[in-house]
């Protein structure tokens, strides 16, 4: 089966978040089970010198201008069409957003044309290849359904929301520029509040609607979690699907991992003492096993619920704990972290930016990861904390709440408890966890029984794949 991904980000090329690390490895997946998977990408600088053998496929006049589709491969075997169109693309640095944090002005026009290529590859752009099905990820594919349905719908189109909280959303006039019937601007179509939304175009255009947990494809239906578009979601609950995220094993395995201290595993867990002692020296905290390393690998903004870790700092020093933080993001958390590591270096350290080895030396140096968000879609953090023994310290919502077994005593003694689960979004449901997480280290033979059982759960993209695969045959 012919299936063409269409996103804005791809792992190891272009990442700012968690649909990279899918958009690297899902497509692989597919193809290990037998499926012919190419992605469409943006021709930002770091795709463009990410992938090779690039060859043209075709010129383009569109009404963003002109541009290039080209055909390669990433070093991986990942074969990807990408749109060179330098007027929209050739831009240093973050795809969405300036140095000054400010979206472009014209992301309509740079994200509606990856949406108008995706048809126009569904309508036989390329005479050598033609999708069978067009799966669209977040708001910047989120015009590509719409302009199937233009077209007649050629062929049938899934859309997965990563993250329902960024909407692409843009002034009305904006629609005029992009080749797009005049009828398509209503509610019964991609308008919201008088505004164009390309995340409700995904959703009201696309044949099947996926997230990327069980949980989350729950949550976005209600009024709490649904931004908005919880009504159109009610509606389209019977072609919405929850999908789990996978690890990608090939990237993320602590037996393997060139970038950490020591290899280790479920069965042979004793490296892992090397890599902890070396993150602690790294960062010039006190370097011992005897106090509990927690950690955060995290975009600083509000949905990670960070907040609550920096009003928590105190409980974790004072119990005799450790904290690292790598992260990077709004300039008000980024600053409070660094106070707070400058008021306890021996205790608290904090490195603000984004270091993609770093992430797998905290992941096998620290002892517990936590990601108390206030609404988490599936992240991907948590399941790299189990597989490297780090126990996650999570907030039950989302994929969180699916993927994490907290160790209260019936799930101790079930022996299926993986890590520490707290449900109210506030300082105090934290500390309660933090807690629960000391509770558990003062019992070592039941931390290490904890610790085992979370390195060897099976999150590989296969199980995924298996369930992608099954929709792409049901329609
Ligand atoms: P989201 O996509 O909402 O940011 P996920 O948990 O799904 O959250 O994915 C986050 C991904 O980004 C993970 O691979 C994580 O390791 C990585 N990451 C986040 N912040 C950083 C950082 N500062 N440095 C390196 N990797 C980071």
């Amino acid at each position: 089966m012919r299936i063409l991904h269409v996103c804005s980000e791809l792992y190891p090329l272009l990442k700012t978040g968690g649909l990279a690390d899918v958009a690297g490895a899902l497509p692989l997946a597919l193809n290990r089970q037998g499926a012919d998977t190419r992605v469409l990408l943006p021709g930002f600088p770091a795709i463009l010198a990410g992938f090779h053998s690039a060859a043209e496929v075709v010129r383009l006049q569109t009404f963003a201008g002109p541009a290039r589709l080209l055909f390669g491969h990433t070093e991986d075997g990942v074969a990807l069409y990408v749109i060179d169109a330098p007027q929209l693309y050739e831009r240093i640095g973050n795809p969405y957003h300036d140095a000054q944090q400010e979206a472009y002005a014209d992301n309509y026009l740079r994200f509606a044309l990856l949406g108008w290529v995706a048809a126009q590859l569904a309508g036989g752009l390329d005479g050598w290849w033609r999708p069978e099905v067009v799966h669209g990820h977040d708001w910047h594919a989120g015009l590509m359904p719409a302009y199937l349905a233009s077209q007649g719908r050629p062929v049938k189109s899934v859309f997965t929301i990563h993250n329902l909280a960024y909407q692409g959303l843009f002034p009305s006039r904006c629609f005029a520029e992009l080749d797009l019937p005049a009828s398509f601007f209503s509610l019964h179509g991609l308008e919201y509040h008088g505004q164009l939304s390309f995340m409700k175009a995904g959703i009201f255009y696309a044949d099947r609607i996926t997230t990327v947990s069980p949980s989350y494809a729950r949550e976005i239906t209600t009024p709490e979690q649904g931004c908005g578009l919880d009504g159109l979601l009610r509606d389209r609950s019977s072609n919405l699907f929850g999908i789990l995220n996978g690890v990608d094993e090939a990237v993320w395995n602590p037996s393997t991992d060139d970038a950490i201290a020591e290899h280790y595993s479920a069965a042979k867990q004793a490296g892992k003492v090397k890599c902890k002692a070396r993150l602690q020296g790294q960062m010039g905290l006190a370097v011992t096993e005897d106090k509990p390393l927690f950690a955060v690998v995290s975009r600083l903004t509000e949905q990670k619920g960070l907040h609550l870790i920096l009003a928590g700092l105190g409980e974790i020093t004072a119990r005799g704990g450790q904290i690292v933080v790598l992260g990077s993001g709004d300039a008000w958390m980024e600053n409070a972290f660094r106070a707070a590591a400058e008021a306890d270096p021996a205790n608290i350290a904090v490195k603000i930016g984004y270091d993609e080895r770093f992430a797998h030396q905290i992941m096998a140096g620290s002892d517990i990861i936590m990601v108390p968000s206030r609404y988490e879609p599936c992240g991907l953090t948590q399941l790299y904390g189990l597989k490297y023994g780090a126990l996650p310290l999570v907030r039950r919502v989302g994929g969180l709440a699916d993927t994490v077994v907290d160790c209260s005593l019936e799930n101790l003694t079930d022996g299926i408890a993986t890590g520490m689960v707290f449900d109210e979004f506030s300082e105090n449901g934290l500390t309660q966890a933090v807690r629960r997480a000391f509770a558990l280290w003062s019992r070592p033979k039941d931390w290490k029984t904890v610790r085992r059982t979370g390195m060897q759960q099976d999150f590989g993209w296969h199980a995924a794949a298996e369930q992608y695969l099954a929709l792409y045959r049901a329609l």
